[in-house]
């Protein structure tokens, strides 16, 4: 039987709702439930594909090609099940699929209206592939009260009334502020946030309050009575140290146990949460500590890379380090000698990117990191320009460059007009539309024996996820490879070049796919792991 739990935020975003749903998904998991995790998202957008990575964050790709919410991440970080295309939804992937179902006639001349086609339209997405779960935990994007998340409290209401409590729950976030000036903590919000959810209909079962510091018990009972919900149902939900804690906080005080309860199972046995315990301990309690410099563009948002900090985190962990990351807008590197300021960093990665604006300095922080011989490490765009940099001053190729830029003599990265995803051709040109079409989600690699890459990921095929419209011209092969680069990766009908290294570099690699998108704090991913101990050889070279 699958039991459904309906997650909603209230008074102010970027609570962290992404983040309590995955820790509630690792805990349910720990007591040996099957979890899946959803997002529906109330923007307009059809995915976020389209979106600048400044406004929403990085756009998580999913093995089978979806360009989803970054939440959707947090939900791989944490349980490890590999989220997919229909764990993320939109307002306007809804809107889409109800208007061409109305064009098709399938409403049979019905007036087509918010309730309840959209609404239904809403509940068949939550209640859809959801056989092998025993829990699907979906997470309501945005905050209560916004008019575009109406529709969506609806549906859930709804599908709640026809599950029946016995199958159902809801949890919202809250904030809970800390007034200096009074010194305490304010319910007020709360307190109408969750009248908020009960003008449409919607009583919460547990409310999550984050503050800056552990509810005090007076604030918890205040809550609790004037929300209608039992004291050891408000869980308090204070900033931690680091994510990967928030599932020990709230077993701490027994949220798993307050879920079960409601459910009616029961909790007769600790879940096992070691793997937790050791992960925080080992990020509390670093051996060292690395620099790593990420020389980006959107460098003024962490969430634009956030599986890239995650992962690099990742790599510490395995190595028992911490890793300082140091954000970099590449555009300065375009300033002579300004490069310079890398000098002190143990490890230079560049980052995916769109578009020509800093590109230059990226492809001059490639250069400083070859020469310097500081560990490098170019993830899909930071491939592109670490091709472009060796082919220009490696392999006498002055005017090497990328037709993501405009006409260029010698397009070493190009338009990817044609390819294989599994027994279909897939074809673009220059007027496709944007959204949705690039090369995306996972796709197969073939490791040459003897390179680093065969030797870090100990196997010959690989799979990772995919999300460019370039590539690197696997035509400059020879060019490439008569400068000293490797192409060690290659997609398994030898047209795509996916892997470059220079083994005559203490750690030179670049991927075409985002290998960030895959790693686990309790899986992290070997690249990063790997590149992290090459930035801890160096740390202690120097
Ligand atoms: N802009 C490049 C491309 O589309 C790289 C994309 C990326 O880094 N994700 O190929």
């Amino acid at each position: 039987m699958t039991r459904f739990v309906f997650i909603t935020g209230g008074v102010v975003s970027s609570l962290g709702k992404g983040i309590s749903s995955a820790s509630l998904g690792a805990l349910l998991q720990a007591r040996g439930f099957k979890v899946r995790l959803r997002k529906l998202d109330p923007y307009l957008n059809v995915d976020p594909g389209t979106m600048n990575p400044i406004q929403h964050g990085e756009v998580y790709v999913t093995e089978d090609g979806a360009e989803t919410d970054l939440d959707l991440g947090h939900y791989e970080r944490f349980t490890g099940v590999p989220a997919r295309q229909g764990d993320n939804v939109t307002t306007g992937r809804i809107y889409s699929t109800v208007l061409s179902r109305e064009r098709h006639g399938d409403y049979l001349g019905a007036t087509v209206q918010v309730i309840p086609h959209v609404t239904d339209a809403i509940k068949e997405f939550i209640g859809s592939n959801t056989e092998d779960s025993d829990f699907i935990l979906c997470e309501i994007g945005g905050t209560v009260g916004d008019i575009e998340s109406l529709p969506f409290l609806e549906a859930i209401r709804q599908k709640a009334n026809e599950l029946g409590r016995e199958r159902s729950m809801f949890i919202h976030l809250t904030l809970l502020p800390h007034l200096s000036a009074a010194g305490e903590v304010k319910t007020k919000p709360t307190q109408h946030s969750v009248k908020e959810l009960q003008s449409v209909g919607i009583q919460a079962d547990i409310l999550l309050c984050r503050s800056d510091r552990t509810i005090p018990a007076d604030a918890r009972r205040k809550i609790a009575l004037f929300c209608n919900v039992a004291p050891e149902r408000v869980i308090s939900a204070p900033d931690v140290g680091t994510i990967y804690e928030v599932p020990l906080v709230y077993h701490e005080q027994d949220f798993d146990v307050e879920v079960c309860k409601h459910f009616g199972i029961e909790t007769v046995s600790e879940p096992d949460l070691s793997r937790w315990t050791q992960i925080v301990d080992s990020i509390k309690q670093p051996e060292g500590k690395v620099t790593i410099a990420v020389v980006g563009k959107y460098t003024e948002l962490p969430d634009a890379y956030k599986s890239l900090a995650e992962a690099l985190g990742h790599g510490g962990i395995a190595n028992s380090v911490g890793v300082e990351m140091r954000w970099i807008d590449s555009e300065i590197f375009e300033q002579d000698g300004a490069v310079q300021r890398l000098e002190d960093v143990d490890g230079i990665l560049v980052p995916g990117g769109f578009g020509e604006r800093g590109s230059e300095g990226k492809v001059a922080a490639v250069q400083f990191a070859r020469e310097h011989q500081v560990p490098y490490f170019g993830i899909c765009f930071g491939m592109q320009m670490a091709v472009i940099e060796v082919c220009r001053n490696l392999a006498g190729v002055p005017n090497a460059g990328s037709t993501e830029f405009g006409e260029t003599s010698d397009a070493v990265v190009g338009l990817l007009t044609e390819w294989r995803k599994g027994d279909v051709v897939e074809q673009r040109d220059a007027d496709t539309d944007l959204g949705g079409t690039m090369r995306l989600g996972a796709y197969p690699c073939r490791l040459k024996e003897g390179t680093l890459v065969h030797q870090i990921y100990g196997s010959e095929m690989i799979e990772e996820r995919h999300r460019h419209r370039y590539e690197v011209n696997i035509n400059y092969a020879d060019t490439l490879e008569s400068a000293g680069l490797v192409m060690s990766g290659v997609s398994p009908d030898g047209e795509l070049p996916e892997i470059i290294e220079l083994p005559e570099h203490p750690w030179f690699i670049g991927v075409q796919f985002h290998p960030e998108l895959k790693s686990k704090p309790f899986d992290p991913h070997p690249l990063f792991t790997s590149f992290i101990k090459a930035a801890v050889d160096r740390s202690r070279l120097v």
